[in-house]
């Protein structure tokens, strides 16, 4: 088997309180030497100076960076722009998205969805960027069925969770889709933080765990330790079951994800 690739995600801090707590936690994730860290991106642009700071820092940092780029609300331009920006500073790796149109934000721009943008990457920049994409074991929000997302992203996929994620796998071999599928990994830390992401991407939380937690209140040590029981477990699972490797949300906090990595033992 291939060694498992590990990544860890962060956003762009908005204060420099953020900023310095992104630099504590990049540095003690760093130990670890994950494949690569990456940077969420405003949808529209609205975080695309902080975000190439970032990637700078880690790049600079001396470890790989893949920065997310999100299409939905932009014109072809400005992607040109910023993925000469990042080929000028040696970036290899991104991660194409069709992003949330961000509320008050009347025009979708020039793209629609995420497989125009890795199609206009592929067309600009040739084999330059190794691309990621998005997918949604548990089906995207807004698809018309499971059927429909899986041809989606059969489609994206073209252009250059557990039960649900094996299951998910399965289905993308059945249609041909050869790509490798990392499970995004998300630390349990709060469940209101939980419940919100859960509502956004459409990654249902299973019921034993929701009541599990609901349950334990505002007691936080035993949600933390609850989260991170069941999350270790999972990552496991995923694991053993042949996954090839685990993309950790950090919400730039190292402690969760430093917790499970030790526990896995890796
Ligand atoms: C790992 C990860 C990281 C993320 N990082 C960011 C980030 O940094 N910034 C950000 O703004 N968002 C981010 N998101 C959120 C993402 O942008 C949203 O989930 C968004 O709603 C969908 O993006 P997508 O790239 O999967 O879109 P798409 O692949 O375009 O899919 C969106 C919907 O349209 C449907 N669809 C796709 N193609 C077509 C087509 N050609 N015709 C008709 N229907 C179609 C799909 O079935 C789906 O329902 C991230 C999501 C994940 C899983």
């Amino acid at each position: 088997m291939n060694k498992p690739l590990f990544s860890f995600e962060f956003f762009p801090p908005q204060t420099p309180e953020g900023t310095e707590k992104l630099a504590a936690a990049r540095k003690q994730l760093a130990v670890l030497h994950p494949d690569f860290f990456s940077v969420t991106f405003g949808a529209g642009g609205s975080t695309r100076e902080r975000t190439l700071e970032v990637v700078q820092q880690i790049k600079a940092e001396g470890f790989e960076v893949a920065p997310h780029l999100s299409c939905i609300g932009s014109t072809r331009d400005n992607v040109r722009s910023i993925l000469q920006t990042y080929q000028q500073l040696g970036i290899k790796r991104i991660v194409a998205l069709r992003g949330d149109l961000p509320s008050g934000m009347a025009t979708t721009g020039e793209f629609q969805y995420a497989n125009e943008l890795v199609s206009f990457i592929r067309a600009q920049t040739g084999e330059h960027f190794h691309i990621e994409v998005a997918a949604y074991p548990e089906v995207h929000p807004q698809a018309r069925s499971a059927r429909d997302d899986l041809v989606n992203f059969k489609r994206k996929a073209a252009a250059g969770a557990d039960d649900s994620y094996f299951h998910f796998v399965d289905e993308c071999r059945k249609i041909g889709v050869t790509l490798p599928i990392v499970p995004g990994i998300m630390p349990i830390v709060k469940f209101t933080q939980l419940a919100r992401f859960s509502d956004m991407c459409g990654a249902e939380i299973p019921r034993w765990i929701r009541r599990t937690l609901e349950g334990y209140g505002d007691d936080s040590e035993s949600v933390q330790a609850f989260g991170l029981d069941v999350v270790t477990q999972l990552c496991e699972k995923l694991l053993a079951g042949g996954a090839p490797g685990l993309h950790f949300y950090t919400l730039n906090q190292s402690g969760p994800a430093l917790e499970i990595w030790k526990r896995l033992g890796i």
